[in-house]
């Protein structure tokens, strides 16, 4: 049985970005970047005006104010998107909108606010104001050859934005990687069937596609494996088509786990099949065929939990993440827990915002089986594999899975547990 980093070690050494591919803006939120962007220009591409007023020599207004207003002479009046067809002189004033280009001759702009129109040529100034007042300079944002997005950049608005702010209508990305997702079992039923006497709904291949489109991969469904060698080896070679694979159950020691040894029978490089946690022990990973497989455990948050802890960072190196793991913090455990040592415990947990801390309070029901733990929870409290026991108050380590409240959530409040049995 191997250690869960060094599982996760194993894995991530093995696993290699995907290739590249051409988006446009509206496909690129949430992709990582496989190019240098570089601006052809600046931007803004010229000296304009920072709002709607007058452009004019900031000498001519020199100790302006309400009481002694100085006068300029309106030559012309420009909008956005608009060059001034003369050149400001002394006593010259050009009523200007946010965003025209600066005209010539002038250095500074009064906003409207402070002037006032005595007539069509003529205007007061109530203000005096500095040389370069309320002009934004051109490539302020942007200079010309500027890298504005670097390789490995997380795209969000913003580069969506800066991407259309220099031109660039296309960017090369990192792929999406496709995952192929089987569910095995002889008692699973999918969606739109009735389950039998003996027979469940196949959770797993939902949950899991779920956790792939949130981690940027496309999902694609190869249904339900039977545990027998062929037809479990007719449904991985479908997935092999994939960039990587994921069965969920059959990877234990009962007798009709046939998993590990089909993917033996097909030529898997398996790597290791045990890690020291829980919930989730077994769980192969191999490679087949150059695609990595992940045999995941069964039990619906043994399976969950192994893809946040294994798939999902594979799922972002292949992306081109730099960072693969989610957020964990040190938070304040409201009750005592207690296991027995020797596996790693990832305790479901509710975590939340106490003033300046956080505080992490269990689930109640922490059974592999029970998918409501994950369905309430938003964290995983690292219990360490060595200690078996954590006193109320006690720091912990926390995974944060999503989003966590500001303050202590309502529900919480009736189920505190006395001590929980992780
Ligand atoms: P196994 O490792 O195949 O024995 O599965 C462990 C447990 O997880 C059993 O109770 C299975 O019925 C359950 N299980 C396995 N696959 C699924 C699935 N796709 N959806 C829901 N439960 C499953
Ligand atoms: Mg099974």
């Amino acid at each position: 049985m191997i250690s869960v980093e060094d599982a996760q070690n194993s894995i991530l050494d093995l696993i290699r970005p995907m290739g590249r591919e051409r988006v446009g803006l509206l496909d690129c939120p949430g992709r990582v970047l496989a190019e240098d962007v570089q601006s052809p220009r600046p931007v803004p591409p010229w000296n304009n005006s920072a709002m709607d007023g007058y452009a004019l020599r900031a000498e001519d207004v020199r100790g302006a104010s309400r009481e002694t207003p100085r006068a300029l002479r309106v030559i012309e009046e420009i909008q956005a998107g608009v060059v001034a067809k003369r050149t400001l002189g002394p006593g010259e004033a050009i009523k200007i909108m946010t965003g025209a280009p600066i005209p010539d001759g002038a250095d500074a702009v009064v906003l409207v606010e402070e002037t006032e129109r005595i007539s069509d040529d003529e205007v007061h100034i109530f203000l005096a104001v500095r040389e370069g007042e309320a002009i934004r300079l051109a490539g302020e944002d942007v200079q010309p050859g500027e890298t504005v997005l670097s390789h490995g950049t997380r795209l969000g608005p913003a580069s969506a934005g800066m991407l259309a702010n220099i031109g660039r209508a296309r960017v090369y990305v990192y792929q999406k990687p496709k995952v192929a997702i089987l569910a095995t079992g002889e008692e699973l039923v999918d969606l739109g069937d009735s389950p039998g006497v003996g027979q469940i709904y196949n959770s797993n291949s939902y949950a899991l596609a779920a956790q792939v489109l949130e981690a940027g991969g496309e999902p694609v469904l190869l249904g339900i494996a039977r545990d027998n060698a062929e037809d479990l080896t007719r449904h991985i070679n479908d997935g092999l088509a994939a960039d990587l694979l994921i069965t969920s159950g059959g990877v234990s020691v009962g007798d009709f786990d046939l998993v590990k040894s089909t993917l033996g029978g097909l030529g898997n490089d398996m790597r290791f099949w045990r890690v020291r946690m829980k919930p989730g022990k077994p769980m192969a990973f191999g490679v087949l065929s150059g695609k990595p497989v992940f045999g995941l455990p069964g039990n619906p948050v043994s399976t969950m939990v192994s893809f946040e802890l294994f798939v999902r960072p594979s799922l972002l190196k292949m992306q081109g993440y730099e960072n693969l793991f989610r957020p964990s913090v040190e938070a304040r455990l409201l009750h005592p827990l207690t296991k027995s040592p020797e596996r790693r415990h990832y305790v479901r947990s509710v975590a939340y915002r106490d003033g300046d801390e956080w505080a992490v309070q269990a689930i109640e029901a922490q059974g592999s089986n029970i998918l409501h733990s994950m369905v309430r929870a938003n964290s995983l409290v690292v219990f360490p594999e060595y200690e078996s026991e954590l006193a109320a108050g006690s720091r912990v380590q926390v995974i944060l899975l999503g989003e966590t409240p500001s303050q202590k959530p309502e529900h919480l409040e009736m189920s505190t547990p006395e001590r929980v049995h992780s």
